[in-house]
C-alpha cells in the first residue's frame, strides 16, 4: 500500500514538473534585463542580466509598433515582434507581443510558435484564422478549427500547433498578438520544409508528400519569403 502511494506521489510530481516546464521558468527577483556582454556570469534562458544596478526605465520600453510593416512583398504580410532580442527587459518574464499587418488578401502563412500560445485580437479588416491539432489517433486526420475574425475579436491559437491568419477583406487588416514566450520562435512551415539551407534531400520530401520528383523541384528551386521582423 505505502508503495503504491509513493509510485502515485512520483507520477503526480513528474506530472507537475512537466507543467512547469511547458513554459518560460518562473522568476527568482523581479527582472533580468538582458544585455550583451559576454563578462557577465550569469546567463539566464540563454540572457545575461544586466546589472540591476545600471537598469532604468528605457530597458522595459520599445516605440515605434504605431507603425505598420512594409507589405511589398509576395505573401502581402508583416509581423513585427517584440520579444526578448529588442526589449531587453522581457527577460526572464515569459511574454512577448508582435504587431501583424495585412494587405487586402495578405496571408500570414502557416507556421507555429515551439515556445508559445499565441493569443490574437484584430484591431481592422476581417481575418479567416485556423489552426490544426497534432497528430489524432491511428486512422483519423489532423482536425481543424477555423473562425472568420472581425475588430475586436479574440482568437487563441496553442502551443506548438500550425496556424495562419488570412485577410480576406477589400482593405488593410492590423491584429496584435500576445504570445506566453520571451523568445517564442517562428517555425513557417513552407520555408522550413521547401527552402531550407541546405536543402533537405529531395528523396525524403518525395516520399513524404508522395508526389512525383518534380513537384518537390519545383517547390525547393521557389524563393520562400520570410514575414517576420526580428
Ligand atoms: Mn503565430
Amino acid at each position: 500500500m505505502a508503495l503504491r502511494f509513493l509510485i502515485l506521489a512520483f507520477a503526480i510530481l513528474a506530472m507537475a514538473s512537466s507543467v512547469a516546464h511547458a513554459s518560460d521558468p518562473s522568476q527568482l527577483q523581479d527582472f533580468c534585463v538582458a544585455i550583451n556582454d559576454s563578462k557577465a556570469a550569469v546567463f539566464v534562458n540563454g540572457k545575461i542580466c544586466k546589472n540591476p544596478m545600471e537598469v532604468n526605465a528605457d530597458d522595459f520600453l520599445f516605440q515605434g509598433l504605431n507603425k505598420p510593416g512594409n507589405l511589398s512583398n509576395p505573401l502581402g504580410s508583416a509581423v513585427t515582434a517584440v520579444n526578448v532580442n529588442n526589449l531587453e527587459g522581457l527577460n526572464t518574464l515569459g511574454i512577448s507581443l508582435a504587431r501583424i499587418d495585412f494587405a487586402p488578401y495578405g496571408l500570414n502563412p502557416p507556421h507555429t510558435h515551439p515556445r508559445a500560445t499565441e493569443v490574437l485580437t484584430v484591431l481592422e479588416g476581417t481575418l479567416y484564422v485556423g489552426f490544426v491539432l497534432s497528430n489524432p489517433a491511428p486512422g483519423m486526420k489532423n482536425k481543424l478549427f477555423t473562425k472568420t475574425l472581425y475588430p475586436g475579436d479574440v482568437f487563441v491559437f496553442p502551443e506548438g500547433l500550425i496556424h495562419f491568419q488570412f485577410n480576406i477583406g477589400h482593405s488593410n487588416a492590423i491584429a496584435f498578438a500576445g504570445l506566453s514566450s520571451q523568445n517564442p520562435g517562428v517555425i513557417t512551415i513552407a520555408n522550413a520544409v521547401f527552402g531550407s539551407d541546405p536543402p533537405i534531400n529531395p528523396d525524403v520530401l518525395t516520399k513524404a508528400f508522395q508526389v512525383e520528383n518534380k513537384v518537390i523541384e519545383y517547390l525547393q528551386s521557389q524563393f520562400w519569403y520570410n514575414n517576420n521582423n526580428n
